[in-house]
């Protein structure tokens, strides 16, 4: 759809709402917004509105709704699926300019902030009193807390707070037809009927334009310890994070990167792991494992933390353990530039799925093989979030093109035969639309559906997202 297919008094009214500099039509300018972080998922629009707060963003949603212009909410633009930026030519409603942080409420450990605040920005305002948000990733300086929502974003400490829908003591959204719902006082025993801000949690814009959210917080918890574990076998890295999470009470995060995803960060960093060894060019997905576990509290945690590390030491190759910040960062340097050295590296297939944790090495183990049944030439890299069964599994065609789409269907197949879920925290976007039913019944999917039909008739928020 071009600029010119959207009726001029549409863009008129908007443009009345919020301002001129604020809706967009130059494709210049909207192209930024209709490409996803991969690079793997472009499109176009023909608009990009951005209001300021809840009022024009509902206003906004009304003037669309009444010319049955089909929306895709977005936020920091960060998601790995597909579902944030407009590929069937959508408009798009970014909501980056909702960025207001409220008081935080130091007797109710909360805070309500717009939908469009950074998780980076909610962090430190958080910080400032004394508490922290529950939920943290490695795209925290551009995901917003909105987004996070819709995605039901996990990240590296689900194994202590859980993932987003946690932490949402209550919630605003703006509904297909402009109506505003908000419930945010955050009462932590409230039940007075549906719980909205569950529901909109994991919706991936489906349902409803997140305006604002109220963020349970938690204890800031300053003292660290960290440790990068290295194993020979995937097997051992499993086993030793079960024994860990068993054992440390302050555990923080519990994050893996394998043999050949390894290499690449190292690579991609120029230095080597300071424990274990690679093997140079592997095309293996496993073999060798890292770990990186980190033991947080409000007193040092490293006696606690170095106790479990004895514990387990023959299962371990070598473990080093690094208490100052900038030491601690040099370890979490191998785990958080993965993603981005894999980017650098062309454009992969995202999979990013949960094991039981019975299954979870047999999997680790066997998905290579099932890549390259489906593309012999794919290259699968494998790290992720093994506190949680979570494994990312990325994988890049030669010379850094996108592999062979089987390898999607064969991947996730492969986990649900495991039981596994073929999203652990991505969600379903685009990517994984023709997977669901792996997952999810026929009468899921049909509950699925009513809802869809109940809060959005027309079909007009991210109408090509989440539901096949
Ligand atoms: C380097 C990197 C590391 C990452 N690590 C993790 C990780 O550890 N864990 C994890 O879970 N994810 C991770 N992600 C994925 C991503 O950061 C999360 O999915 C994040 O929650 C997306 O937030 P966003 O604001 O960028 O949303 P967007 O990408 O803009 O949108 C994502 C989805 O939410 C919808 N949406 C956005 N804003 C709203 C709103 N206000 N109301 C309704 N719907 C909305 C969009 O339509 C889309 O479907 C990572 C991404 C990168 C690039």
């Amino acid at each position: 759809m071009s600029a010119g297919a959207i009726d001029p008094a549409v863009v008129d009214e908007l443009t009345e709402i919020v301002g001129q500099a604020h809706v967009l039509s130059d494709p210049e300018i909207t192209a930024s917004y209709s490409i996803d972080w991969t690079r793997r998922f472009a499109g176009s629009t023909p608009l990009v509105v951005r209001p300021a707060d809840t009022a024009e963003t509902a206003a906004a949603m009304g003037v669309l709704a009444a010319a049955r212009i089909a929306v895709v909410p977005q936020g920091g633009n960060t998601g790995l699926v597909g579902g944030s930026v407009p590929l069937a030519g959508e408009a798009v409603l970014s909501m980056r300019r909702l960025d207001v942080c409220e008081a935080v409420d130091e007797l109710a450990s909360q805070v309500t902030v717009g939908a469009g605040v950074t998780l980076a920005d909610a962090q430190i305002h958080a910080a400032a009193a004394g508490l922290s948000v529950g939920v943290d990733l490695a795209a925290r300086e551009s995901a917003t807390i909105g987004g996070m929502v819709a995605t039901n974003a996990g990240g590296i400490n689900v194994l202590r707070y859980g993932a987003m829908r946690a932490q949402v003591v209550g919630i605003e959204a703006v509904l297909a037809d402009g109506m505003i719902v908000s419930h945010l006082a955050g009462l932590e025993k409230d039940n007075t009927g549906y719980d909205l801000g569950s529901l909109l949690a994991g919706s991936e814009g489906t349902l409803g334009v997140i305006t604002r959210v109220r963020l349970r917080l938690h204890p800031l918890q300053p003292e660290r310890a960290t440790a990068l574990l290295a194993f020979e076998t995937a097997q051992d890295a499993v086993a030793a994070a079960a024994a860990l999470r068993r054992s440390v009470g302050s555990l923080h995060a519990l994050e893996a990167v394998f043999d050949s995803a390894m290499a690449l960060v190292s690579a991609h960093l120029g230095v080597d792991p300071p424990v274990g060894s690679l093997s140079s060019g592997s095309r293996n997905a496993s073999g060798a494992a890292w770990l990186i576990a980190e033991a947080a509290a409000r007193t040092d945690p490293s006696d606690e933390l170095g106790t479990a590390v004895d514990e387990i030491a023959d299962l371990l190759i070598d473990a080093a353990v690094a208490l100052d910040p900038p030491a601690r960062q040099r370890l979490w340097a191998f785990r958080e530039n993965v993603t981005e050295a894999i980017s650098a590296a062309g454009i992969p297939h995202k999979l990013d799925v949960t094991l039981p944790a019975a299954r979870l090495a047999e999997f680790v183990d066997g998905v290579a093989d099932v890549v390259r049944m489906a593309d012999s030439d794919a290259q699968p890299l494998l790290f992720g979030h093994l506190g949680d069964g979570n494994v990312h599994v990325n994988v890049l065609g030669p010379g850094g093109a996108e592999p062979a789409e089987e390898v999607d269907d064969a991947v996730l197949r492969y986990v649900a035969e495991l039981g596994g879920s073929i999203s652990a925290e991505h969600g379903i976007g685009t990517a994984k639309l023709g997977q669901l039913h792996l997952n999810r019944t026929e009468a899921e999917l049909a509950a699925f559906s009513a809802i869809k039909r109940a809060l959005d008739p027309e079909g007009l928020l991210n109408p090509h997202v989440l539901l096949p």
